[in-house]
């Protein structure tokens, strides 16, 4: 597996800011507390890249991440944390849906699903905009050390069969689709060269 060396870049809440130079950006998406810091954290090998923290809804910018010196990794604000004003909601609803139209360098996007979770809304408006912009996603099914291997294969095969997505099955515990996930990210640079 190739290595990745990650440093952090910035947090954005405006578009103009994002870095403007083109290289290719790889966009994670999700629910809040579905274990995204958690996984960027588990990706890089740096615990404390991404910072964990059991507050949902932490994150309300576009944390960019250099990988290699080559890729960005674009930690998109975690959606669906209701203990925020709908004027706050609405405003970065707004940013993350301009970022997600407007990135000329956006060449896939992975959508992060809580294994013990059914699809919502938010995630369903993810997949259609997916398949829309004929964007490649990958779902990465989280948490998965805690449901039995039966319940994480049918879940693997319902995003497959019923969303047409590709789902990877991903756990920070037992380290269950890290090399999975580092070739999905790769064969998503390889697609683009
Ligand atoms: P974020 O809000 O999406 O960035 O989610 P975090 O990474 O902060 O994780 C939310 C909570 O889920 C934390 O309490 C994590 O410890 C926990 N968590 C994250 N990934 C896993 C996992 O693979 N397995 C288990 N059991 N817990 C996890």
């Amino acid at each position: 597996m190739k290595a990745i060396s990650c440093q952090f870049v910035g947090s954005f809440y405006k578009l103009e800011q994002i870095p403007q130079d083109k290289r290719p950006q790889i966009a994670f998406a999700g629910r809040s507390n579905v274990g995204k810091s958690s996984l960027l954290n588990k990706l890089t090998g740096q615990k404390k890249l991404a910072k964990v923290s059991n507050t949902p809804g932490k994150t309300r910018a576009l944390n960019f991440f250099i990988v290699n010196d080559k890729f960005y990794f674009v930690d998109l604000p975690g959606y669906g944390y209701a203990k925020v004003s709908k004027q706050e909601k609405d405003s970065w609803n707004k940013m993350m849906e301009n970022y997600l139209d407007k990135s000329d360098n956006l060449i896939g996007l992975f959508l992060l699903l809580d294994c013990r979770r059914e699809v919502n809304q938010d995630d369903l408006e993810m997949i259609k905009w997916l398949h829309h912009k004929q964007l490649p996603g990958i779902a990465v099914v989280t948490k998965t050390d805690k449901l039995t291997r039966d319940k994480i294969n049918r879940k693997l095969k319902e995003l497959k069969t019923i969303y047409d997505i590709p789902a990877i099955p991903f756990s920070v515990v037992d380290g269950t689709g890290k090399n999975e996930l580092l070739s999905a990210v790769f064969n998503l640079l390889e697609e683009k060269n």
